[in-house]
Order: structure tokens, then sequence, then C-alpha cells
């Protein structure tokens, strides 16, 4: 007999998991619910489509309820909303949205794809009606209708995650003063503090107000124009606000079907996407699955991982065993010029795991700078001390920076080492790389740090040395002193001249070498080191410490000496 397969969602892992299973068995009876009235469409989009940048509203309808019903031979029931599970007797009850009339349907096999709804906190005056959430098409009708019509002259973006992000950048486009309030004391949580301070630095240059540390207490009207107070006592005057701070979950139905639910919420599945129940999948936003670097469960609500996980959930329902292996959340985001990507592991997640790990920066060139139009990228590299395993990557850049995390990306899902990203043979010709790609420059200095050929440490280990018995060594050009700027209780000697000045350098003292990015900084250090110094490379060099100063200033006094400060 043929299959029944019911699926709950009809977007990112709802519409994949129809498709998919249409064409593994051409008999199948697939019904698809869903409670808004698209299916399939562009959710990644949305921000643009505020912005102006995606013209057309239909563009982001990748496709219709009948065009899709049509094609895949689904039964695509759109403005249906399933208001529960009834396991026992293997059917779901559905609520149609706009007669409200309900009614039961029966399945062999039921695909859970719900996603996640933006966390709404219960603050003071959060239904204002200038408050807005971005989740799907109505969501940014609202907001754009809001602009086009109220003309706001300043908001405010509460939640600097990808979405608040993009959403900053969005409205700036249209020429909206725009603050960002966030609880952390850094954008973007997958990012570690000094990457993320880059990212703050451009957010800056363009325009963007970033309060960081700082949470809403409340939201009031006055004189028509919404006040967003928040926990340092600012009133921020603005006309229009947009909550970003974060999803949870959609997992009313498992809940009440007695579905098992991981800690923070998420749907417990195995890895053919099986929930507690074998005739019920889950997938996408509202599940939990393995962290691949910590085998940790977690959840990534990411349209790739939600697109996979359908696929193989749509496998499984109609009898082809297939599994998920995990996720590493890789993830990319444009923040107006800049490219910000990260997967597997960071800083955060290896210390609260207890992962032992070594980091390193580099800063390269997108491709060969004879080429005209390189742009520098920072990459920071988590490996494990013990045998080199690749366990996270950052990069913070502009072209090329998408490319490196995916060959990352690769790497840890492949269980490369840092000495396979030394090797890996990467496309080269002038305009795209360099014959040292930066994946493999990033490979060689953390390589060199396990292979002992480099001794590093970073700046906010500045803070463990004083200066009755350290030196800290700038060996740039003078020329760069003048352009990028110093540090004013660094002593100065070039590279060049180094050797010359040897003599003269007390060889009693602790030095601590660093230039523009890295790579001079490793060269004094090999020059020191052989000829008897007491030596260390500071990792990144003065690329990185602008994005680690405000931080190292918080946190150690001590630093403020080394810095003149
Ligand atoms: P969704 O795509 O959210 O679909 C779930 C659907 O289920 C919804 O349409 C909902 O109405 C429906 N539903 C829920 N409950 C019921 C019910 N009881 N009955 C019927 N229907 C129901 N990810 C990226 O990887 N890259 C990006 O650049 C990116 N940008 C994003 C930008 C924005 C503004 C947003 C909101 C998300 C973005 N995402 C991005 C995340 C990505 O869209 C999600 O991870 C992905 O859509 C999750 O797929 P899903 O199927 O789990 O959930």
């Amino acid at each position: 007999m043929a299959t029944k397969l019911v699926i709950i969602g009809g977007v990112a892992g709802g519409a994949t998991a129809a498709a998919r299973a249409r064409r593994l068995d051409e008999h199948a009876e697939i019904i698809m619910f869903e409670r808004g009235e698209h299916i399939s469409f562009a959710n990644c989009g949305l921000p643009y489509y505020i912005s102006g940048v995606i013209e057309n509203r239909d563009d982001l309808l990748l496709t219709n309820p009948v065009a899709f019903g049509d094609r895949y031979y689904v039964d695509v029931r759109v403005n249906c909303e399933v208001v529960g599970i009834d396991r026992l007797n293997k059917q779901v009850k559905v609520r149609n949205q706009l007669t409200g009339e309900t009614f039961d349907e029966s399945y062999d096999k039921l695909i859970l794809a719900p996603g996640a709804e933006p966390l709404k906190p219960p603050i003071k005056g959060i239904d204002h009606e200038s408050i807005f959430n971005l989740r799907n098409i109505p969501d940014s009708d609202r907001i754009k209708k809001f602009i086009d019509e109220r003309q706001p002259r300043a908001a405010v973006i509460i939640g600097a995650g990808f979405i608040g992000l993009e959403m900053a950048e969005a409205l700036v486009h249209r020429g909206i003063k725009t603050t960002v309030l966030e609880k952390l004391p850094q954008v973007m949580a997958p990012l570690d503090q000094e990457m993320a301070a880059i990212v703050h630095g451009h957010l800056k240059e363009k325009g963007v107000e970033l309060d960081l540390e700082n949470g809403v207490t409340g939201f009031t009207d006055k004189d028509g124009r919404l006040v967003v107070s928040t926990e340092k006592n600012q009133d921020l005057v603005c006309d229009l606000a947009i909550l970003s701070v974060g999803v949870r979950p959609e997992n009313r139905l498992a809940k009440e079907a007695g579905l098992a639910l991981g800690e923070r919420g998420g749907i417990k599945v195995d890895a053919a996407m099986r929930t507690s129940d074998p005739n019920i999948y889950a997938v996408g936003d509202a599940v939990e699955v393995k962290d691949l670097v910590t085998g940790l469960p977690t959840m990534t609500p990411l349209a790739g991982p939600a697109n996979k996980q359908a696929r193989i959930a749509a496998d499984n329902a109609m009898g082809r065993l297939s599994t998920f292996s995990g996720t590493l959340g890789t993830a990319v985001v444009k923040v107006f010029d800049l490219t910000v990507a990260s997967t597997g592991a960071n800083e955060k997640s290896l210390n609260a795991k207890k992962v032992p790990y070594l980091t390193s920066y580099t800063h390269s060139n997108s491709h060969a700078t004879y080429y005209p139009g390189a742009q520098w990228m920072s990459i920071k590299l988590l490996f494990s001390p013990s045998n080199g395993k690749v366990l996270g990557a950052q990069i913070v850049g502009q072209e090329g920076v998408d490319k490196r995390i995916d060959v990352l990306a690769t790497a840890i899902y492949a269980n490369m080492s840092v000495y396979d990203l030394e090797e890996l043979e990467l496309a080269y010709a002038p305009p795209y790389s360099s014959a040292k790609d930066p994946v493999n420059v990033a490979g060689f200095v953390a390589a060199n740090m396990l292979k002992g050929d480099l001794d590093p440490i970073f700046w906010h280990e500045l803070a463990r040395y004083t200066q009755d018995d350290t030196i800290l060594l700038d060996v740039r050009q003078v020329d760069e002193l003048e352009t990028a700027g110093k540090i004013e209780g660094a002593r100065h000697i070039p590279l060049g001249e180094l050797r010359e000045w040897l003599d003269d350098l007390d060889r009693s003292k602790n030095y601590l070498v660093f230039c523009a990015i890295g790579y001079r900084g490793y060269l004094a250090y090999r020059l020191m080191s052989q000829r008897g110094f007491n030596v260390k490379s500071i990792s990144g060099g003065y690329k990185t410490y602008l994005g680690s100063k405000e931080q190292m200033m918080k946190e150690s006094p001590q630093t403020k000496l080394w810095l003149g400060e």
C-alpha cells in the first residue's frame, strides 16, 4: 500500500522533504500543511528586500503552492495550522486559518518542520506598533510598509546577531540613523571577541551606533515616537525598533505529543532524523542535533542543515536508510563591506566544554597583491595541541572569505589537521588567490607552532609581563608607524635593521616582537631565537592588536602601561 506522508511546515525543511519524498516514491500520498500563505520562500533574502537591494517581492517566492503541488504532485494546504498530533491513532488535527474549521488527517509517517520563532521577551511596552520581528514575508511587508509610509528617521535594533546586523545594514541603506543595542560585549556570538572587534570598528565607520553590554528595560510611546529605555538608564528615542534577540524552536506540538525534547527545547532526533516516535521525523530549526566538534547536542538555526536534514528524513520516511552526521554551524554574513564567517567551535564553546586548543591568527590578501583589487582577510584558527586537528575557524575580511571558510569547514568535516591545511592544493591564479592560499598560510603558522618553529603569545597575555624585564619590540617600517599607528610603550627597530642592533639589545630581557600581521614578527623571532635571545612573537601582529585593544584595556590596567595609555 502507498505510504501516506504528512509534513508540517512548508518552507526550507518542509518543502525540501516533500520534493525529496516524491522523487523517491511516485506512489506515495504526500500532504504538506503550512500555517502561513506562502511556501518555500526565501527567508534569507528578507533583509535585502527591506533594504531595496532585492527590488521585486516576487523574487522572494521561489515557487507557489499550485506550481509546487503540480510539479511534485503534493497536496499543499496553505493557511492550515496543525494544532495537535494524536500519536496513538496516527493523525493530526488541522485548523484552516481562513475559515476556522478544524479537521483530522491521518498519516503513516509524519515529518515536523515547524522552524523556530523569534524570541519576544516580556518587556514593558513590547507590543508597541513600531516594534517588529522578522521571520517571514508578512513581517517584511509590515516593516517595508512602515518605512515607506512613515519615513522613520531613527531606528534601534535590539540584538546583534546575524539578522540584527543584516537589518542594521538594510536600515542604513534606507537612510535611517541606526543604533544597535546588544547585551553581550560583542556582536555575533559565534565569533570570538577580538574577531568581533573588527566588525565593531566597521559598523562604526558605517555610521551605526553600537551600544554593547546594554539591554532594554522597556518601551514607551512619546508623542508618536518610540522610546527605548536601557539598562544604562538611557532613553533612546526612535521611530522603529527591530527585535532580533534570537529564536526558540517551535516545539509546542512535539511537546504536547510527548516527544522527547532537549534541554533547550529542541526536538530530539537520532541520526536518521527520527524523533522518540519511530513514525515521526523532525528537521530544521526545531531540532537538536550533534555538534560535530564536541559531540554534544546543539541547535543550528540555519538553512543549510535544515535542507540536508529534510532530505535525510524524507529518505528514511520513504524506506531508504540515510543519516545526518551532525553540524558545524558554518555561517557567513555580509555586514556592509565586510564578509564575516565562522565554522566549528570557538573559544567560548571549547572552554565551556574544557576541550584543549591552540589558536593562530593570520592576515592574508585575498589574491596576489600585484593583481589589482586584493583585499585583506583575518583568519583565526582553533586546533588541537596534541594532533593539530582543526576544531574551528573564523574569518573576517572581504573578497574570498566565503571560499576559505568553506575549505576550512570541509577540513573540519573530514577530520583534517593543520598539517593537511599546509598541504592542501588549492586553485591559484593571480586574480583569485596566491600560490600560498590564505588557508595554506593559516596551516603553516599553526603547524609552526606545533613544531616549535614559532613561540607565539597573544595580545591578551601581555599583562603577564612587566616592563622591568620585558621589551615590546615593533619590527615594522617607519612609514607604517606613521600611517597605521603605533604603540607608545614599544621599542621600534625595523626588521631589516634588526641584525645591526642585536649587540645593543640587553640579552637579560624577554623580547615580545610584532609586525603588521605576523609574518615579519615570525622572521624576527626566528632570527633572535637562533641568536640566543629569549623571544616570543605576538600572534597576528598590529592588526590583531587593533581588534584586541579595547578588550585588553578593559580587562587589565597592566596592559594599559604596556600600551603607553
Ligand atoms: P522555516 O523555514 O521557518 O519554516 C517553518 C514553517 O513552518 C513556517 O513557515 C511556519 O509557518 C510553519 N509552521 C510552524 N508550525 C506550523 C504548524 N503547526 N502548522 C503548519 N505550519 C507550521 N539561514 C542561513 O543559513 N543563511 C542565512 O543567510 C539566513 N538568513 C536568514 C534571514 C532571516 C530574516 C531569517 C528569518 C532566517 C534566516 N536564516 C538564514 C535561517 C533559515 O531561514 C532557517 O534556518 C530555515 O528557514 C529553517 O528551516 P525550517 O524549515 O526549519 O523552518
